[in-house]
């Protein structure tokens, strides 16, 4: 063996060592039993180029994954945090624009087409029950079709959809309580943030709101807040360029939070960790970290993270 080749084997044997130290330091002993991963974190429903997957965010509560909203792009994204689909247990949709649900039925399709037993418990507003049963039968020809040629269960007994239109408790299991609250999202009335109380940790995750100061009760103590975030200069920007876009401005105003109301929303909850997620617009990249984060920082005063699709919390 020539002496660059040994040096080459010794220095990526010490690297390999290295990595399954810090897999131990970081994912091992000090993993938390709560784990909170940002799967897509772009709001609205266009499929772009800047990087950021649509709306989706998972929990992994003891390992067992819980999903709220299901954007375009979630099996990829959950492949890409290392979960396999079928895995998914729980899945909670804030509300019924499509960037938070388009993917509810590919994602059951998807955890089918693997051909493992799987069961998935689906929470949402109403609406949520038709949509599956829709899905299934735009895929009729395709399912009847496996289900003889290949002998494979019926994926609509696979799926159970569970609708509610008030909030309050969701499911109550001895891994996690999840409760719900109303918030502001005209012109939809059925919109909802979730929180998932677990030993280890409290999350709330506001779906898609404009300032809702009944948020910040909802979310009081919690440890860590998911809060969208609208950037108003990107959206003046956009409507100079494209005057047919007021429209937009005007739905965007009453439908969505500005980043200093986000920050008072933290202050409010009290929050130790506040996550800025559903990033409107999404795919304009030339905004920065701390473009998104200034005006929140003058409100909020504990730890401010910008989120990134895939990142773990
Ligand atoms: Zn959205
Ligand atoms: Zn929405």
């Amino acid at each position: 063996m020539n002496h660059n080749r040994r040096e080459f084997l010794l220095s990526s044997a010490g690297f390999a060592v290295g990595c399954r130290l810090f897999e131990t330091s970081v994912l091992g002993q000090q993993r938390k039993k709560t784990r909170l991963i940002l799967l897509g974190t772009k709001g609205g429903p266009r499929v772009g180029e800047s990087g950021r997957s649509n709306p989706a965010t998972l929990l992994l509560i003891d390992d067992v994954p819980y999903l709220v909203d299901c954007g375009y792009g979630v099996t990829k994204q959950l492949i890409l945090a290392g979960v396999a689909v079928q895995r998914v247990r729980y899945v909670f949709i804030t509300h019924h624009h499509s960037d938070h649900n388009l993917e509810l039925g590919p994602l059951v399709y998807n955890a089918w087409s693997v051909g493992l037993p799987f069961k998935i418990d689906a929470y949402g507003p109403p609406g949520l029950r038709k949509m599956a049963e829709d899905f299934f039968n735009y895929e009729e020809f395709d399912i009847k079709t496996r289900i003889v040629d290949e002998g494979r269960a019926d994926p609509r007994k696979l799926l159970t959809s569970h609708e509610f239109d008030k909030p309050g408790v969701i499911l109550e299991n001895d891994q996690v309580r999840v409760t719900s609250t109303k918030v502001r999202h005209p012109p939809i009335e059925q919109a909802y943030a979730y929180r998932f109380d677990t030993p280890d940790r409290s999350i709330v995750i506001s779906g898609d709101t404009a300032y809702s100061p009944e948020l910040a009760q909802f979310a009081k103590g919690a440890d860590v807040l998911v809060h969208e975030v609208m950037y108003l200069p990107a959206i003046d920007a956009l409507v100079k360029r494209l005057p047919e876009a007021k429209r937009l401005r005007e739905h965007l105003l009453a439908a969505h939070t500005l980043p200093a109301d986000v920050g008072k929303v933290a202050a409010q909850a009290g929050v130790k960790t506040l996550v800025l997620s559903h990033f409107v617009p999404g795919d304009d990249a030339s905004i920065t970290d701390e473009q998104w984060s200034a005006d929140v920082r003058k409100e909020f005063k504990g730890q401010i993270i910008v989120g990134r699709d895939l990142m773990e919390i």
